[in-house]
């Protein structure tokens, strides 16, 4: 086990990735990088941080920030829970950055793995990280055949990451196995000939690399239909606040039609969901623009259509959106299927 460490440790000496989060000691930066790794690639990511640190550079920039400007440098990130959690959290604060791990677990959108990473990036606390790389890497080597998504899969990987992790150097060594996961023990086609724990792999002794890790569950994915309702009223439109819990709330969209099924174009325009938006006597000229556009989020398909609807500048319909200029629509932070659609039509 301490040979595992040593070779690690050496490995990542020569091959580590230098990002620029790593030039800091700062839990404030640390916290932010690892937020946006959560479910980003660093590579999408880098980008995103950079900007972010730089417009808000402290807990305290970010907690007397607007919810909406927040959103607006998540724009396009996608899981934006994870930017409500990050400024519910500098709000906590209350300018001070917690120091322990009890402190830094308790922040709001903060679990085992982000706490283990702050701990031990900034301050050099001994908690192992365990995340899909290390999963990967420990399963691989020891052939660990237990499903990494099940209760007893998580304890086994996690207290065998604790027990491997070295006491002197925490941070090296939880940045060392992920990045080794990362860059040589990858999903597909590890480079097991590079590799300098190939003595001892298990899962190659077995020839079976790709066997791991096991799992058990697999995502549901479920189908749902959107028809946005672009309305063109002189030199306005209208757009929404999305205030439910399911997915991009907080962030800006058309006004919208949501179905579990797919509705004929027809049939929704003479539907009761779209006529509680048009006031009456108003009589819009409608045009469908684009149909069938898919969207891919984990957990769900999104089937999207958008229909413009021109109404006269002084329209009364839609009054229970926030009516904007056009010109203006692009400083709202939307999700990245509205902005495909505004790059297009606007
Ligand atoms: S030998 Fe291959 S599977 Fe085993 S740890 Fe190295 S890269 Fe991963």
């Amino acid at each position: 086990m301490k040979q595992f460490a040593t070779l690690l440790l050496t490995w990542y000496k020569q091959f580590g990735r230098h990002l620029p989060w790593r030039e800091s000691r700062d839990p404030y930066r640390i916290w932010i990088s690892e937020i946006i790794l959560q479910q980003t690639r660093v590579e999408q990511g880098m980008a995103y941080y950079l900007r972010f640190v730089e417009r808000f550079p402290d807990v305290s920039s970010l907690a007397s920030a607007s919810m909406d400007e927040v959103m607006k440098f998540w724009q396009g990130l996608g899981y934006y829970s994870r930017a409500r959690h990050l400024y519910e959290a500098a709000h906590a604060m209350q300018g001070v950055f917690p120091r322990t791990y009890e402190g830094v677990r308790a922040l709001s959108g903060v679990g085992d793995y982000t706490a283990a990473a702050i701990c031990s990036f900034a301050y050099d606390m001994p908690y192992a990280v365990v995340d899909g790389n290390v999963n990967r890497v420990l399963t691989r080597f020891f052939g660990i055949s237990t499903p990494v998504d099940s209760a007893a899969g998580k304890r086994e990987v996690g207290q065998l990451a604790q027990t491997l992790l070295s006491k002197e150097h925490p941070a090296d060594f939880n940045q060392a196995i992920m990045d080794f996961g990362a860059l040589l023990c990858t999903p597909r086609q590890p480079r097991c000939e590079d590799c300098p724990l190939a003595g001892g792999c298990k899962a190659l002794s077995e020839q079976a690399v790709e066997s791991y890790p096991v799992k058990c569950h697999k995502t549901k994915v479920t189908d749902r239909y959107f028809y946005y309702i672009y309305v063109r009223a002189g030199v306005y439109t209208f757009i929404n606040k999305r205030q439910s819990d399911d997915i991009w709330k907080g962030l800006y969209e058309l006004p919208l039609v949501e179905s579990t099924e797919p509705i004929p174009v027809e049939q929704l325009l003479s539907s009761a969901a779209f006529a509680h938006w048009i006031a009456s006597g108003e009589q819009p000229e409608v045009r469908i623009l684009q149909q069938g556009v898919k969207h891919q989020l984990s957990h769900r398909t999104l089937h999207a259509t958008f229909i413009e609807v021109v109404l006269p500048e002084a329209t009364r319909s839609f009054s229970a959106c926030l009516k904007v200029p056009l010109a203006e629509v692009e400083t709202y932070a939307v999700p990245r299927l509205i902005h495909a659609f505004f790059e297009k039509y606007l």
